[in-house]
């Protein structure tokens, strides 16, 4: 057979994951980004379950162990930044003893690192016209050319998903917004995060042990809020608007944010597609089945898919790779999506009472009887959304 050529669309998790499995059987990849190198950013993300395994396989997983955030404890406070109370990191979070946390940048400059001398990669550009059928593909910048097999890795707003599949009425809106940026940690948290909340808005401070910086998460309740994607003023406009003197450290963050290099700003919105393939042209990560930040479990899709999609190809030809690959993706998919819908009524409030009901709570859970099995209930579904795919061996 003779090598078939693959252009993958997006270079963040999904792109670079997916460029080293399909290296490694063999396919020649082109990976087209449009931002002009690697994105640097985002907050810190988990890897568990099933992606833990393909970490492994990748000969990642010490690697990533060694960047892990080591985050340490998370402390609710009121608007005078008093700490109400005080939770270990992994309890809150659900996190398993083998399961990984890092910085997403970290995870992706990685990827991109253990890919780079052997994959094209095409930064600055991306594509403008994709014929489904033939893979015959225009670029902004680069020459038209044909390849066997155009995989979308282009996150939430895909290109490749409304070129080759038509309509956007995929992404579901779940009437949030999370804005994320790199600040000064100017109050000197050390693996430690803080959680700011009142009705319909939340903020998250955090600083890793391996960062002079910090992280600040801005998530809010937006139903149908219509904003330019490319217009990065009028995001910090609204974010301004609506945490201006929302209380603790809300001001100074909001001035620092602005200032940020890695300013993030979108929707908290759910792909649900009813195939992840036409033709020649197949979809990963966010651009298929984006489960909402909310779920936590965004990034370990991401590596799942690419080793599944990737594994399927080097065995069959593409139409039956492509039907066992949904096939395979689907259930953990499905209960990955449930994730992110559940966990966000629990990350912003509707009411003061809801807030003040949380944080009780947590004060005081440690003394509570039964204790063990509330904890299980919030944080057994994560795990068995994460495990609820047996990984093939390819
Ligand atoms: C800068 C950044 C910060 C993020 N921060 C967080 C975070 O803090 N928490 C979290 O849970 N998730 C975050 N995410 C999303 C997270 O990375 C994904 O949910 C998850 O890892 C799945 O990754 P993905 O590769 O499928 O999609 P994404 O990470 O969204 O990557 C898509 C990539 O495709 C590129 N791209 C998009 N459109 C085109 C196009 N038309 N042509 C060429 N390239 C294109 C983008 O620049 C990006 O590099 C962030 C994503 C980015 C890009």
């Amino acid at each position: 057979m003779s090598t078939r050529r693959v252009l993958i669309v997006g270079a963040s998790i999904a792109g670079p994951a997916l460029a080293w499995w399909l290296h490694r059987y063999g396919f020649a990849v082109t990976v087209v980004e449009r931002a002009p190198a690697v994105r640097p950013g985002g907050y810190k993300i988990d890897i568990r379950g099933a992606a833990i395994d393909v970490v492994e396989q990748m000969g990642l997983k010490d690697r990533l162990e060694g960047l892990g955030t080591d985050m340490q404890f998370m402390s609710f406070v009121n608007s005078a930044g008093k700490r109400l109370v005080s939770v270990p990191a992994d309890l809150f979070m659900g996190r398993g003893e083998a399961d990984l946390e890092v910085m997403r940048g970290d995870l992706s400059q990685i990827l991109y690192d253990e890919t780079r001398a052997d994959v094209e990669y095409l930064f600055g550009d991306t594509i403008t016209e994709l014929d489904p059928a033939t893979g015959a593909v225009s670029f902004q910048h680069a020459e038209s050319r044909t390849f066997d097999l155009v995989i979308g890795a282009d996150g939430l707003h895909s290109a490749v998903r409304e070129l080759a599949f038509g309509s956007d009425d995929v992404v579901h809106d779940l009437g949030h917004i999370v804005s994320i940026g790199t600040v000064p940690n100017h109050l000197a948290l050390d693996r430690w995060e803080l959680v700011y909340s009142v009705p319909g808005r939340t903020m998250n401070l955090y600083s890793t042990g391996r960062s002079e910086d910090a992280k600040v998460l801005f998530l809010f309740t937006a139903p149908n809020l219509s904003y330019d994607r490319r217009d990065v003023e009028q995001q910090q406009k609204i974010l301004n608007d609506t945490f201006h003197g929302a209380g603790w450290e809300s001001d100074r963050l909001l001035d620092a944010i602005v200032r940020s290099d890695d300013f993030y700003f979108d929707t908290v919105s759910q792909v649900q597609l009813t195939r992840y393939s036409v033709d020649r042209v197949s979809l990963v990560g966010d651009a298929a089945y984006c489960p909402a930040f909310t779920s936590g479990q965004g990034t370990s899709l991401a590596l799942v898919g690419a080793y599944v999609l990737a594994g399927e190809l080097s065995r069959s030809n593409h139409r039956t790779a492509f039907t066992h690959y949904e096939r395979l993706m689907r259930p953990y998919v499905a209960r990955n999506l449930k994730l992110g819908r559940d966990n966000l009524g629990r990350m912003v409030s509707k009411s003061a009472l809801q807030s003040w009901f949380g944080a009780m709570m947590l004060r005081v859970l440690p003394k509570m009887p039964g204790r063990n099995a509330m904890i299980a209930k919030v944080t057994q579904p994560i795990h068995d959304a994460a495990r609820a795919i047996t990984l093939p061996r390819y």
